[in-house]
């Protein structure tokens, strides 16, 4: 007999598997990431359970890792059962770009099992990634005063006058690298102490749920068992009023102990309209700090740093041209080079001049596809319910138009930079509380029904595409 026939018959069809897999992923993520991160991954066997998938390079798990780590498990859980597992090996060309040491000496095609993520030693969950060092975060003129004061309080949490430290600026700059650091380096420096960070998404979330449950005092004695809390991106709270009441409390009684309170937003403090302003005069408390987009100096030596670490060796002349033409977040500077790492992997080609402005010109391509303005939303969203564009914008009440209504002031709070005030104008004048209401309602159902998320995905995409 065959073995391999034999082997073939004790095993399912790895690449059937891997298609219902994807099936999945695709409600959950929009065709820009699954074409970027999940279309390249090729399954190679399945086996025991453990489902063997063939991936460009190390980097790139470590990317799917940290963004996808949930969808990826509920997906093969799903799929292939709750005792699923994934292995990976790494492409063997592609792994020529990569550092080496990560592997061992001749590692390159070992299986690496996907073990559960590591435990520290207190019995909670820091969701800290060691990614983000002080030592990888590149200092400029941009992020200098908000690097001292982060260095200065992972030294002293809870000790300086830097209580709250509230870092703002824009996306892609820099902040959650910055407060996971300070996370970090505290763990390193003082074992004992409990640091937890989290975003303000997964606070809400876990907050529902705790009040779904009849578990709020627990919930916020955990919070306030804290030596240091950090949570990003606070902006998000604006409109959530039981949520700001349950962190107000939270944030006095951690103050009065003196333990060390760090978050993020987009906005400075004063700019945070919607927010309770007693959230927002204590947030005044300490130091907030802002960080500004990188010059060019810094964006080179942010690349040169990035490069050096993904293992790509790459020219002064190539380095040069992309700081110049990537000019307006750090986030986009290192997606250009993953991006030129995984062209130039999947095609095994090397990095050449060709290569960097042909990516270069496809994130500036990108760039331009999120054109996407509350008419397109509005127009998106009616075609897909059968609505009349008008309607939603006059008085009528009836159910599917409101329906239609709130998805779309939903979708324009998520996808625009528009204010609550101006997402109201475009519907027929409506006030900025109804908007907030909408938006609320929206979050509210999507939280509790699935098919309603994967509707949400699917609009995404939809707006995303008729924006090009
Ligand atoms: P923000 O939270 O402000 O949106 P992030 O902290 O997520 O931005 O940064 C985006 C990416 O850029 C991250 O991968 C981060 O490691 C990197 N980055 C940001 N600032 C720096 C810096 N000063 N030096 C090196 N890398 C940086
Ligand atoms: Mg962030």
């Amino acid at each position: 007999m065959n073995p391999e026939l034999f082997e073939e018959s004790n095993t399912l069809d790895p690449s059937i598997i891997w298609k219902n897999c994807l099936r999945k992923i695709k409600e959950n993520v929009t065709l820009m990431t699954y074409n970027t991160w999940f279309l390249p991954i090729k399954p190679l066997q399945l086996s025991n359970n453990t489902l063997k998938i063939e991936i460009p390079s190390h980097f790139f798990w470590e990317w799917i890792d940290e963004h996808y780590n949930l969808l990826i498990n509920n997906t093969i859980a799903e799929v292939i059962g709750p005792d699923a597992k994934l292995s990976y090996i790494i492409n063997k060309v592609s792994n020529q770009l990569e550092p080496q040491s990560d592997y061992g000496g001749n590692g390159k095609n070992k299986d690496n099992i996907i073990t559960g993520k590591q435990k520290v030693k207190h019995n909670f969950e820091s969701y800290l990634n060691s990614r983000y060092t002080f030592e990888d975060f590149i200092t400029g003129e941009g992020n200098q005063l908000a690097r001292a004061a982060a260095v200065a309080i992972s030294d002293n949490p809870g000790g300086t006058s830097f209580n709250p430290f509230f870092v703002y600026g824009g996306v892609g700059l820099g902040k959650t690298h910055l407060i996971q650091a300070i996370g970090n380096e505290i763990v390193k420096k003082f074992p004992d102490k409990r640091v937890i960070y989290l975003s303000t998404d997964i606070f809400t979330v876990e907050f529902v749920e705790a009040i779904q449950s009849n578990r709020v005092n627990e919930f916020s004695n955990f919070y306030r068992s804290m030596d240091v809390l950090i949570i990003d991106d606070i902006q998000f709270l604006v409109g959530k009023e039981k949520t700001q009441d349950l962190f107000f409390h939270i944030f006095n009684m951690l103050h009065q102990l003196k333990k060390q309170i760090i978050l993020t937003s987009d906005k400075s403090p004063k700019a945070l309209k919607g927010l309770n302003e007693r959230l927002i005069s204590r947030f005044q408390w300490g130091l907030s700090a802002d960080i500004q987009p990188p010059e060019l100096e810094t964006r080179i030596a942010i690349l040169k740093r990035k490069a050096d670490t993904y293992g790509m060796s790459i020219s002064r002349e190539i380095l040069d041209y992309i700081a110049v033409n990537i000019t307006s977040n750090i986030r986009e500077l290192e997606g250009c080079l993953i991006k030129i790492l995984a062209n130039a992997s999947l095609s095994s080609k090397e990095i050449t001049f060709e290569l960097v402005k042909k990516t270069v010109n496809e994130i500036a391509t990108d760039r331009k596809i999120i054109n996407i303005n509350i008419e397109s939303i509005t127009k998106t969203v009616c075609e897909y319910l059968n609505i009349t564009e008008n309607k939603i914008r006059d008085k009528t009440r009836k159910k599917e138009v409101v329906y239609a209504r709130q998805l779309s002031m939903f979708l324009s709070k998520e996808m625009t930079n528009s204010s609550l005030k101006t997402i109201g104008l475009h519907f027929g004048g409506r006030d900025h509380s109804t908007v907030v209401h909408a938006c609320a309602a929206v979050e509210n159902k999507k939280n509790q029904n699935s098919s309603f998320r994967t509707l949400i995905i699917e609009l995404k995409n939809k707006i995303e595409l008729s924006s090009t």
